[in-house]
């Protein structure tokens, strides 16, 4: 079967229990639990029976083992994630506004994922990949702008597909190399997934039709927007296709927009038409935002199909 691979940041996260502004006082917490959107993704993408690897690199700590462990069982090659002797794995601590905006404490960039290197297990990984997948999130560096270059050259020229999701957090778009790295990775996707916001966030246009035709104009060949509790779209220059969200009780969002990527790519690599696949993907970020925990959402297809004929009832 076709493998899919990504490359990027493995996180632990902690959430405050009640809802609030900050962490500017002594809170009630929960977790560690597993996270790191490209850890998120990859473990969904294991879930629905396809080949999946990680590249990554955790800090020796039990946050970097929960992580492992978990992806491993849940059928995700861990084997080239680096177990950093003198790093720590990185954290996000997370607490939700009473508006549903939520609040982060990131200790990412200074972590052992900053040390992600394709080591020779990444290179076997590569070697066998048919989809490789990048997120805006894991380009916080020059070395890791590097790294993911390095990844999609090869895959390229194996006759593989690249997708990527922006992911921005405003908290990141300061860092400097950030944009740089978001506006290559438009010009290497054959697949594009921002969020409704972020598609307009990175080109100059002023409507989203204007923001879809200059994308699709770099090369890009399709295009899905995700968009939160309405659904998705797909558009690819002669078709413009619009699937509706399920209905679901909004508990935790982290993760949904990586579960429904990770959905709809397998779904589309499993040969699935674009319609099935989108409906796929919102059932899929649908049982994600029902789950408090940002990976804790993953489903496989038997949860998918129930969700989709229960609808359909
Ligand atoms: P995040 O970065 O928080 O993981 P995102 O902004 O990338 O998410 P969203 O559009 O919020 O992505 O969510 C992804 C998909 O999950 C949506 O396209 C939709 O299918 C599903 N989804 C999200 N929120 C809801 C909701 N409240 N009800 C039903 N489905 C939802």
């Amino acid at each position: 079967t076709k493998s899919v691979v990504t490359i990027g940041e493995v996180l632990v996260e902690i959430m405050a229990d009640t809802r609030g502004d900050g962490f500017r006082e002594p809170l009630s917490l929960r977790g560690p639990f597993p996270s790191g959107a490209p850890a998120i993704f990859i473990d969904q993408v294991a879930r629905l029976g396809q080949k999946a690897g990680l590249i990554s690199c955790v800090g020796n700590d039990d946050f970097g083992w929960l992580n492992i462990e978990r992806l491993r069982a849940d059928g995700v090659d861990t084997s080239a994630i680096r177990v950093h002797p003198d790093q720590v794995t990185g954290s996000a601590f997370v607490r939700y506004r009473e508006s549903g905006e939520r609040d982060f404490v990131f200790n990412i960039k200074n972590s052992a994922c900053g040390q992600t290197r394709i080591t020779e297990e990444g290179q076997l990984l590569l070697a066998q990949c048919a989809h490789l997948h990048i997120m805006g999130s894991s380009l916080f560096s020059f070395r890791l702008i590097d790294e993911a270059k390095k990844a999609i050259e090869q895959v390229k020229a194996q006759g593989g597909t690249i997708s990527f999701d922006p992911n921005v957090r405003k908290e990141m778009l300061n860092i400097p190399e950030m944009r740089a790295a978001l506006e290559m990775m438009l010009q290497y996707c054959d697949l594009f997934m921002p969020s409704g916001p972020e598609l307009m966030l990175l080109t100059e246009a002023t409507t989203e039709e204007h923001a879809i035709t200059e994308i699709l104009g770099l090369g890009v060949s399709g295009i899905v927007v995700k968009r939160g509790s309405e659904g998705a779209s797909w558009h690819d220059g002669t078709q413009n296709l619009f699937v509706p969200a399920f209905k679901v009780a909004e508990i935790d969002p982290t993760g949904a927009g990586d579960c429904f990527g990770a959905t709809f790519v397998t779904c589309r690599l499993q040969g699935r038409s674009i319609a099935d696949s989108l409906r796929y993907a919102n059932a899929s970020g649908a049982l994600a935002v029902g789950q408090r925990g940002p990976m804790e959402g993953t489903s496989d297809f038997v949860a998918l199909d129930a969700l989709i004929a229960g609808d359909a009832a």
